[in-house]
């Protein structure tokens, strides 16, 4: 089997063949921790997308009509060789996106997790028949796939996110055009590279790289064979992309922004809770989707634990993110160091005090910020109410579980919520009053590939894995069959 790492493939994948844009256009891809060019890539154009639709359409009925089995089959080998070439795969994320090779191949493991849980699923499609409450019919139901899909993903994860969709949507029956996005876009490649040595079907999945998102996408959408739009990304353009889902009533799923508020109760393990908060913080650089954005800390404990967090954040080993040594990486690119920049700036003027850290590190062409604790921001400030996606800790005093609960409420998305307390049943009950859609609960960690997971409020729409998450592929059909 070719090795992932030296993938040749920097072509479009569409319709079982590797082919450069219609126009001949390439863009560049980077390192961002020596700002080095690593690859240059085909740049799709919409011609491009609207040809792996195409592909996408004339497979659909065949990969329909696979036996489950089968189509669990190729998803268990996927897991198989995600597991086998873990280290290769673990060098080409790193490269492209920044993290340690640690995190990388962190992200592999819990990507192979949702292959694996899908190809279990797969097999368990079923449906169900009742005589009628009337007693005028037999009612089948069946489920089937919801047919040609569009999956759009983001950089921070560059496998997993592809994984967290593509594995139930090809579990379900369902084909596929994955539009990643532009600064990763060779874990996809060798993502699909993978599965068409496992044997995948032509134009069952289809990979289009683009700089131009908008332009591509949009014209999927507008294509009324499309059946259904699953995103994961920013809360702005999921917002754009809703409405441009509604001409054609597309099934849609929305896994968007984060502002994870973390709260840590008075009868808290300090020590456990700064553990919990270094992980629900750093994992992904900062760049998670579920990290810790906003620490509220009870009074009584928010000096130490500040104190404690700050020491230990303050010590972390950065740089390189292939370097082995290496603890926290490059951000993924200079507008997102001058972003944090604003927004600890910001803070800071509104009162908040640094413990560590506080400004970009000069490492150019790297694109580093160090991990930075800030005491006292202001509720009114921008870190307080914008997804940080950097390691930056804003931790603020709270005199009580219900100001903690207000404070944490006070935002417009709800994807994650960290509570640490030593009394189970007080730490549950600020767990439930929390509006988001996953808590974590004396952990840093809250994903799992066997719980749903997603947002509420503006973090989004649908859950990604657990029992819902081939729900997500599948249209429910009944059957009335005369007595
Ligand atoms: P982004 O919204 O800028 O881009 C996401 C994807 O959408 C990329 O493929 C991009 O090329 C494409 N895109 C961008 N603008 C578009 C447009 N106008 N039309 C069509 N497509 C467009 O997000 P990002 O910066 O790549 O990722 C970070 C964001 O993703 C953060 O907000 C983070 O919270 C979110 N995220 C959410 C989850 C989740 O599961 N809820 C997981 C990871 C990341």
């Amino acid at each position: 089997m070719t090795a992932v790492a030296e993938t040749p493939a920097r072509d479009l994948y569409v319709g079982g063949a590797w082919r450069p844009a219609a126009a001949g256009a390439t863009f560049a891809v980077h390192d961002p921790a020596t700002g080095a060019q690593i690859a240059a890539v085909a740049d799709a154009e919409p011609a491009d997308g609207l040809a792996a639709l195409d592909a996408a359409v004339a497979a659909g009925p065949a990969w329909a009509a696979t036996p489950a089995r089968e189509r669990a089959d190729l998803l268990r080998a996927w897991f198989d060789a995600l597991v086998a070439q873990a280290d290769e795969l673990a060098e080409l994320i790193t490269l492209e996106m920044g993290k340690p090779l640690a995190e990388a191949r962190g992200e592999i493991a819990y990507a192979a997790d949702f292959v694996r849980w899908f190809a279990e699923e797969a097999v368990r499609i079923d449906g169900t028949a009742a005589l009628a409450a009337d007693g005028c019919a037999e009612l089948t139901t069946l489920r089937e796939p919801v047919g040609p899909c569009l999956l759009v993903t983001p950089w921070n994860f560059p496998l997993a996110m592809i994984a967290r969709k593509l594995a139930p949507a090809l579990a379900a029956g369902c084909t596929a055009v994955v539009k990643p996005a532009h600064q990763t876009p060779l874990t996809a490649l060798a993502t699909v590279r993978m599965l068409v040595e496992l044997g995948l079907p032509p134009g069952v999945v289809n990979v289009v790289p683009s700089t131009r998102a908008p332009g591509l996408v949009g014209a999927l959408l507008r294509d009324p064979r499309l059946r259904k739009l699953s995103f994961t990304g920013s809360t702005a353009v999921g917002r754009a992309l809703l409405a441009q889902a509604a001409p054609n009533v597309l099934r849609v799923s929305m896994e968007l922004g984060g502002n994870a508020p973390f709260v840590v109760l008075e009868d808290a393990d300090v020590e456990a809770a700064v553990e919990g908060a270094l992980v629900a913080k750093l994992r992904n650089n900062g760049e998670a989707c579920t990290a810790a954005n906003r620490f509220l800390v009870a009074e009584a404990v928010e000096p130490r634990f500040s104190a404690r967090l700050a020491e230990r954040m303050g010590d972390l080993r950065i740089g390189a993110g292939a370097d082995p040594e290496t603890q926290l990486g490059p951000l993924i690119e200079r507008r997102a160091v001058e972003r944090v920049d604003e927004l600890v700036r910001d803070a800071v003027a509104a009162g908040a005090e640094v413990l560590t850290g506080g400004a970009p590190l000069d490492l150019a062409p790297g694109t580093f910020y160090p991990p930075t604790v800030l005491r006292g921001a202001a509720p009114s400030a921008r870190i307080w109410r914008e997804e940080i996606f950097a390691p930056v800790a804003p931790v603020r005093a709270v005199a009580s579980d219900a100001e903690a609960i207000a404070l944490a409420n006070d935002s417009e998305v709800g994807l994650a919520g960290y509570v640490y307390g030593g009394d189970l049943r007080r730490a549950l009950r600020v767990a439930r009053a929390l509006e988001v859609g996953m808590v974590a609960v004396n952990r840093g960690v809250v994903s799992n590939a066997h719980a749903p997971f997603g947002g509420v409020k503006h973090s989004g729409l649908g859950r990604e894995g657990g029992r819902e998450g081939i729900d997500e592929y599948l249209e429910t059909k009944f059957l009335a069959v005369a007595r």
